[in-house]
């Protein structure tokens, strides 16, 4: 047998975040993106980062050997695998690598088969006119990874390049890299067989009823070769991470998801020659895949024991002869662990094992979705900073609760008392449990979540705004320009005073609203300029957040975010965004429509507070939200929009979670919504198309109005929304603002008319597909033109059809 013996540590992570401490590889890639940096250069800086990284977290007493993980990628993790198997779409088949590659400057690239780092580049944020590989969430988390497409012919291979260097800096070169620098040996991560299928989509022209996972075997040998690279690079220990298993709502019955486990790893484990093999099951229980992975051949497996629950005994027993590491430490959110409650859970496991079982501790998730160091936070009030583990801390909290699992309670004696003191500090903080936040939050009533009938609320509406059949609105922000980037800049550091600031906001406001007057929209918006982000931007004006300096987390390649961190009871000081709205309301006869967050998305975005049910953080949302809605009808606002693209997105991963999450997400915006008068309406704006999943739960918001995502997928779901017999009015989206494209007016009436025909005139409102931040003005106007000009064609041929 070659596969080698050497144990896991006693302490490891999952993974670390890639971005660097101060955003370096966001920076190295955006110079390589921009030609100020050349391939050769921006590997250096990323060989910089990873080598510093693997210091750093030795120092943190990550020491041994397959401690660190290897997890470098220079954009994304499924990128990552896709690239290295060539199994790109044929818009980008010079891509795929071998023969042909797109040929890559840096030197040893040609001796690679895989794709070079400009096609890796190429794949991830499209090239001319080949679109990107399509982006979307990482499992429940906000972390956006690239869809594999696949047919049944997309070429799948993985050719034997030991020795040869990836160009796109792969699992097997970090292991040489770190080996030839005389470090332990890291543990490379990559994303496992399973779950990479399962994350991929048929690709457009895949034969009728063909599955990504029917390519199992295809992609097995590729995994094959790679590990076989591994070991013969010198890692002991490969870490193949398979989140996709604790998911239970994938198209694919589970009995095949279980089969395709079954037959990977029994595949993968016959391997002689290859390291030994971790598979990671995150964010949530593996159930029933946990017994199949355990009667396979590998090594280890990783349990999350945070979104997961411990395993039942029977399951336990099986994993006999395999190393388990056990996640306690939360990779996702940004608390201190509970020492008590952590150690707890490793004693009840290690009852539960067989004894010959080696516990590792561990983190539930990879760290990618949290900031490196809390400690960094010093402008953060001081009692709140230590209530905080970013993801230098939590290796410290992995390797005291390892040395307490091999030595005993009484090694970290010191450690639990000082998180005992802290977290009493916490629960005793005033500003953690208002009473009058509680009790406002128990004083709600059915009532209070529940508006005048439809009907009546229509009838007030349609005379009070007095609107055409098929109106015409946008989803809320214009253009953010550099002049406006600049002012809210200069304003944050204290260069413009706030009276220089709201005049140059008012401009703005006022620029928005002569704009669209002249194009000729129906319901007009501010435009959202004083927004830096539309989170955070109630974060920092409601009670109960805290924000960070250095907080960044990736969120898909090059993008990084920094969530607010929600830690008490939340009020609403004072209005927040009344000002601005009442004062573009006043520079106009035409509706004009207020703009709110709503409660989910709110917490979705943020780290949110681990120490009561996120129910009742939504309803404490959903009141600050309700008391900013009635002051938006006293200053004579007649439609508010209530935000909440997030709603499909923190969709639990297993169905029978589901009903419960929506219940209460549904409920906190109609706490928010329900005070509207009558006469108020009510829009809300969810981003995405493929709302089938939560067409039931969005009904139940009961908003007036809905604006979803729907120009790419040319009003696919309209048939079905309509068949389920959707009541009130519908904005499917007539313009992909993702893409700098302007769409032309025969193509916005083309889909209006679809939608009309879906789903009659009369519910129909014509909008673009999302907000408009991101777009530049010149395409923005000729876009909205053809889309007011569209609305108008619709609505004539109906009236002509009429009459
Ligand atoms: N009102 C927000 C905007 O227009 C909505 C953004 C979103 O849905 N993500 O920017
Ligand atoms: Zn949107």
């Amino acid at each position: 047998m070659t596969v080698p013996t050497a144990p896991l540590p006693a302490a490891t992570i999952l993974g670390y975040p890639r971005i660097g401490p101060d955003r370096e590889l966001k920076r190295a890639v955006e110079s390589y993106w921009k030609g100020a940096l050349d391939v050769s250069g921006l590997r250096e800086r990323a060989a910089d980062l990873r080598t510093g990284t693997r210091a750093h977290l030795r120092e943190l007493g990550l020491a041994g050997a397959s401690a660190v993980p290897a997890d470098f990628t220079y954009y994304d993790q499924v990128l990552q695998v896709t690239t290295a198997f060539g199994a790109l779409p044929p818009r980008f088949a010079d891509l795929r690598g071998g023969a042909g590659a797109a040929s890559d400057p840096s030197a040893d690239a040609e001796s690679h088969p895989g794709t070079s780092l400009p096609g890796f580049f190429a794949a991830a944020r499209g090239e001319d006119d080949r679109a990107a590989l399509e982006m979307t969430k990482w499992l429940d988390s906000n972390y956006h990874y690239l869809v594999p497409e696949l047919d049944e012919d997309t070429p799948i291979d993985y050719i034997p390049g030991f020795g040869a260097v990836d160009p796109t800096d792969g699992p097997v070169s970090q292991v040489l890299e770190a080996l030839a620098a005389g470090e332990p040996v890291p543990r490379p991560v990559v994303v496992g067989p399973v779950t990479y299928l399962l994350l991929a989509k048929a690709a457009d022209g895949a034969a009728p009823g063909f599955r990504p996972l029917d390519r199992l075997h295809d992609v097995l040998s590729a995994y094959g070769h790679l590990l076989a690279d591994l070991w013969a690079a010198g890692a002991e220990w490969v870490q193949l991470d398979e989140p996709a298993l604790v998911c239970d709502a994938w198209d694919t019955p589970r009995e095949d998801v279980l089969a395709a486990v079954a037959d990977a790893y029994t595949w993968i484990s016959a391997i002689t020659e290859r390291p030994r093999v971790l598979v990671a099951g995150s964010y949530g229980s593996l159930g029933d895949a946990l017994p199949v992975l355990a009667s396979t051949g590998i090594e280890g497996l990783a349990i999350d024991l945070v979104a997961g629950e411990l395993p039942d005994a029977a399951d336990l027993a099986g994993l006999d002869g395999k190393s388990v590491v056990a996640g306690v430490v939360c990779g996702r959110n940004i608390w201190r662990t509970d020492l008590e409650v952590a150690l707890a859970t490793l004693e009840s496991l290690r009852d539960a094992l067989p004894e010959t079982v080696p516990i590792v501790v561990g983190t539930s998730t990879s760290l990618q979705h949290v900031p490196h160091d809390a400690e960094r936070e010093t402008r953060m009030p001081d009692d709140i900073r230590s209530w905080l583990a970013f993801a230098d801390q939590k290796v410290a909290e992995v390797r005291v609760l390892a040395r307490a699992l091999a030595e005993g309670r009484e090694a970290i004696t010191g450690e639990l008392a000082e998180d005992a003191r802290l977290r009493a500090e916490r629960a005793a903080h005033p500003g953690v449990n208002r009473g009058e936040v509680r009790a406002a939050v128990l004083a709600v009533t059915r009532a209070d979540r529940t508006r005048a009938s439809y009907a009546e609320r229509k009838a007030a509406q349609d005379s009070r705004l007095g609107l055409p059949v098929l109106p015409t609105t946008t989803i809320g922000s214009f253009p953010q320009t550099a002049e406006i980037r600049s002012a809210r800049a200069a304003h944050r550091r204290g260069e413009l005073d706030d009276a220089g600031y709201e005049a140059a906001m008012r401009a703005e406001i006022a620029r928005v609203v002569r704009l669209q007057e002249e194009i000729g929209l129906d319901v007009l918006v501010h435009g959202e300029a004083e927004r830096n982000d539309m989170v955070q931007y109630f974060a920092e004006l409601l009670d109960g957040f805290a924000v960070t300096e250095h907080g960044w987390v990736q969120s898909y390649g090059s993008r990084c975010t920094r969530p607010s961190i929600l830690w008490g009871d939340i009020s609403r000081p004072e209005p927040m965004t009344v000002a601005w709205s009442a004062y573009a309301q006043s520079l106009t006869d035409r509706p004009m429509k207020g703009m709110l967050t709503g409660p989910v998305t709110i917490m979705a975005w943020s780290f949110v507070r681990d120490d009561i049910p996120r129910a009742q953080v939504a309803d404490q949302l959903g009141l600050a939200l309700r008391a900013e809605v009635s002051d938006l009808e006293a200053a004579g606002i007649p439609v508010v929009q209530v935000d909440e693209p997030a709603l499909r997105e923190t969709l639990p991963l297993r169905r029978a979670d589901r009903p419960a999450y929506l219940e209460w997400s549904v409920g906190s915006f109609r706490l928010a919504t329900g005070g509207a008068a009558p006469s108020t309406q009510i829009h809300t704006h969810l981003c995405y198309s493929e709302f089938d999943v939560v067409i039931d739960a969005v009904d139940h918001l009961d908003a007036d109005v809905t604006s979803i995502e729907a120009s790419r997928s040319r009003m696919d779901i309209l048939p079905a929304v309509a068949a389920r017999g959707f009541e009130r009015q519908l904005g499917p989206g007539v313009w992909d603002i993702h893409s700098p494209r302007v769409p032309s007016a025969a193509e916005c009436t083309d889909l209006l008319e679809r939608a009309a025909a879906a789903l009659g005139i009369e519910k129909l409102w014509a909008n673009p597909d999302c907000g408009l931040k991101t777009r530049a003005y010149a395409e923005t106007e000729s876009s909205l033109r053809h889309l007011v000009e569209a609305a108008r064609a619709v609505r004539e041929a109906a009236d002509t059809d009429e009459g």
